[in-house]
């Protein structure tokens, strides 16, 4: 017999009438003689209405309190998808992060998961259940509730596909599957039949949230069978794995992150050990740093602009502005009116060239380029946030992706 696990997204189990919908997937999928464990989101728009209430109060909110508040959402969805299986005539049981054994780390809001323990989800399928799990959540140390940041539950569904050996991990949401650019926002984005961990891993860290990045990272570490479809289409999706057939694909797709803040240091003292300075305080504070320009030092010194997430730019800068004066740093300069547009593919390391077709791309829709990164599968520019749209869609078109 074969095990399935099933991750239901938030507009898939928006309503009675979806979440009737997703029974029928989960019990053709039990009656087609598979085990099935089934991940599932909070409803609708549930957690960003949470944050909210969490806001009315104060623009502090404990990430203990606030991991509290946001996994009630989810355990709305799993016990009304229990009912609904149950009412189509089948046994469910509904289970929270922790009563199905998730334990993570303590970064609350961002936690990271430590183990799985499996017993109860065993036991529960040996007594014939579809079981339910609450996504994004778990318990730490010291039994508080941690969630594992936004779009977590991919990463539930993932981690319990990697524990219990599930022959599949099927993530169901509201597109078809994996395109060459959100397909939101680009109309002629193409579906993708397959695409590598390696190039889906760069994807989701750049911006496309059909899947959380860690989601995809440890589906590679643990030899996960992914696949994105619809809950809503009954076609076939696309499959993440290891490695794709050969095809005619340089780029495998162009992504679009607005979550990026900028922070200039002008006036640093251009001699050895000043970026360590700088970084080692970063990553002290636990910020993740991205894009990094240094200018040519001139007259003793130099200017260094680096780029973090939107959400740890006051910290950042509050951080940087204590060592201000030891460090000889004459002004910060923070703004978020910027967005990063990047390609992915693995065809661009055997390909020159391809660079030179994006940036020209650009230049022809008139965007100005801030800043440059590449790695082997990846080039990502900063650009005016305003012409971030604009920019996917002739950088789209330039690949005829
Ligand atoms: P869920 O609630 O099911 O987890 P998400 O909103 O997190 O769904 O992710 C699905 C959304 O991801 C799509 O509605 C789409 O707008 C967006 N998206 C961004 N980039 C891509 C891409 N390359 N392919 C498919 N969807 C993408
Ligand atoms: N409900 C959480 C969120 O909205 C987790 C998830 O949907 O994956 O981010
Ligand atoms: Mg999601």
């Amino acid at each position: 017999m074969s095990l399935i696990v099933q991750k239901f997204g938030g507009s898939s189990v928006r309503d009675t009438e979806h979440l009737f919908n997703v029974a029928r997937i989960i019990t053709e999928t039990y009656d087609a003689g598979n085990d099935v464990v089934v991940v599932v989101s909070a409803q609708g728009d549930t957690t960003d209405d949470l944050i909210a209430k969490a806001y009315e109060i104060t623009n502090r909110p404990e990430g203990r309190e606030m991991d509290a508040l946001l996994a009630t959402g989810e355990q709305i969805s799993a016990s009304l998808l229990a009912m609904a299986i149950k009412k189509l005539g089948y046994r469910a049981i509904s289970l929270t992060g922790w009563q199905a054994g998730f334990l993570t780390d303590s970064n609350h809001n961002k936690a990271r998961i430590r183990r799985v323990n499996k017993e109860r989800i065993e036991n529960e399928l040996d007594k014939k259940n579809i079981v339910i799990v609450t996504g994004f959540q778990g318990l730490n140390r010291y039994d508080d509730i941690t969630t594992l940041g936004r779009g977590g539950s991919d990463t539930s569904a993932v981690a319990l596909a990697a524990v219990l050996k599930a022959n599949r991990c099927q993530i169901f949401t509201d597109v078809t599957g994996i395109y060459t650019a959100d397909p939101r926002l680009v109309k002629t984005a193409v579906k993708l039949d397959e695409i590598t961990y390696d190039e889906m891993l760069e994807l989701a860290s750049l911006g496309a949230q059909v899947l959380h990045n860690r989601s995809v990272e440890m589906a590679k570490k643990y030899n996960v069978k992914l696949e994105v479809l619809s809950s809503l289409e009954r076609v076939p999706g696309t499959v993440v794995k290891e490695v794709c057939k050969m095809e005619k694909m340089l780029i495998k797709g162009v992504a679009k992150d607005d979550n990026v803040a900028r922070i200039s240091l002008v006036g640093l003292p251009d001699k050895p050990g000043t970026a360590f300075r700088v970084f080692s305080l970063m990553a002290s504070h636990k910020i993740n740093v991205d894009i990094i320009l240094q200018s040519v030092g001139r007259e003793g010194t130099k200017d260094i602009t680096f780029t973090v997430a939107q959400k740890d730019r006051a910290e950042a800068v509050e951080a940087l502005e204590e060592i201000a004066p030891s460090l000889g740093i004459t002004k910060i300069a923070a703004d978020d009116d910027i967005t990063k547009v990047s390609i992915v593919g693995a065809g661009m390391e055997s390909n020159p060239g391809v660079a030179a077709r994006m940036f020209e791309a650009l230049g022809e829709a008139n965007i100005n380029i801030h800043m440059i990164s590449t790695s082997e599968i990846k080039i990502s520019v900063l650009i005016d946030k305003e012409l971030g749209e604009k920019a996917v869609i002739a950088i789209h078109n330039a690949f005829e992706v």
